[in-house]
């Protein structure tokens, strides 16, 4: 008798052994996407819609805007993840309206980056990192984007490359400087102009990604860009999304898992 029941204890510790770990292995492995939303803060169209979707989603708002701060505050409220959408210079030349009234250069230096980058931190104070508006002359550029990238690491900040530039060398700094780092793997929209099936099928796409990596992070917009489209194209690939056992999670929950760790 005592040996039956030594033998069944027995038997549920071996089984605390090899089941837990199995379980919490499982759970790590279930492959993530996060849904980033930029271009708050301005226009108005689908601001609502998106923020009325039951996923978590991390919402991008340029800074010194009309509606920044209101947009942040909605955000919060609404339990989405806050990021500031820094206005980066272009390669080519674009009308300065497009970046806001705070914006990073292609001619400043160190001091002036790091000044107007505080200036727009200080400016949003639930933000948890920090992407790219526009961007695609700065983030070529080894220098500038050191100073970016110190400011987001004494500012606790993680920082998302929006890769709006094939010659982006945001993940080369983000590895020397340790900063938390992931890159935006699929824009929802096609430039300027968002059409329904192909923001669905760039969800199907982002699902694919994440299957094979792991991760996979979207970025879609409100305003003219995306706007209400986006977001009925968000809420109806809910089911096909969960349907594929990949989970939606603030950008937060999978920034640590380094780009670069993967990449090398
Ligand atoms: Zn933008």
């Amino acid at each position: 008798m005592k040996k039956s029941v030594f033998f069944i204890f027995f038997i549920i510790i071996a089984l605390n052994f090899i089941v837990a770990p199995t379980c919490a292995f499982a759970e790590n492995k279930t492959p993530k996407i996060a849904f980033v939303i930029d271009d708050f803060g301005q226009d108005r169209a689908g601001v609502e819609q998106m923020l009325n979707l039951d996923i978590p989603l991390t919402c991008a708002i340029i800074p010194f805007m009309e509606h920044s701060i209101d947009d942040m505050k909605m955000i919060i409220k609404n339990g989405k993840e806050a990021i500031l959408h820094m206005p980066m210079e272009a390669d080519q030349y674009l009308p300065e309206s497009w970046y806001g009234p705070k914006m990073i250069k292609n001619n400043y230096d160190s001091k002036q980056i790091k000044e107007v980058m505080q200036e727009c931190i200080d400016s949003l104070p639930d933000i948890k990192g920090v992407n790219i508006h526009i961007g695609s002359g700065v983030s070529q550029n080894e220098k500038q984007m050191m100073a970016v990238m110190e400011v987001v690491k004494d500012n606790n900040l993680y920082f998302l490359d929006s890769r709006t530039s094939d010659k982006s060398v945001c993940n080369e700094v983000a590895k020397e400087l340790k900063v938390d780092y992931q890159y935006r793997d699929v824009f929802l929209e096609k430039t300027k102009h968002a059409e329904y099936n192909h923001i669905v099928s760039q969800i199907q796409k982002a699902i694919d990604i994440a299957k094979s990596n792991g991760k996979a992070v979207i970025i879609g917009h409100v305003g003219p860009e995306g706007g209400e489209v986006t977001a009925k194209a968000i809420k109806d690939s809910i089911p096909s999304i969960k349907n594929a056992n990949v989970e939606i999670v603030p950008l937060s929950q999978i920034v640590s898992i380094n780009a670069y760790k993967q990449d090398k």
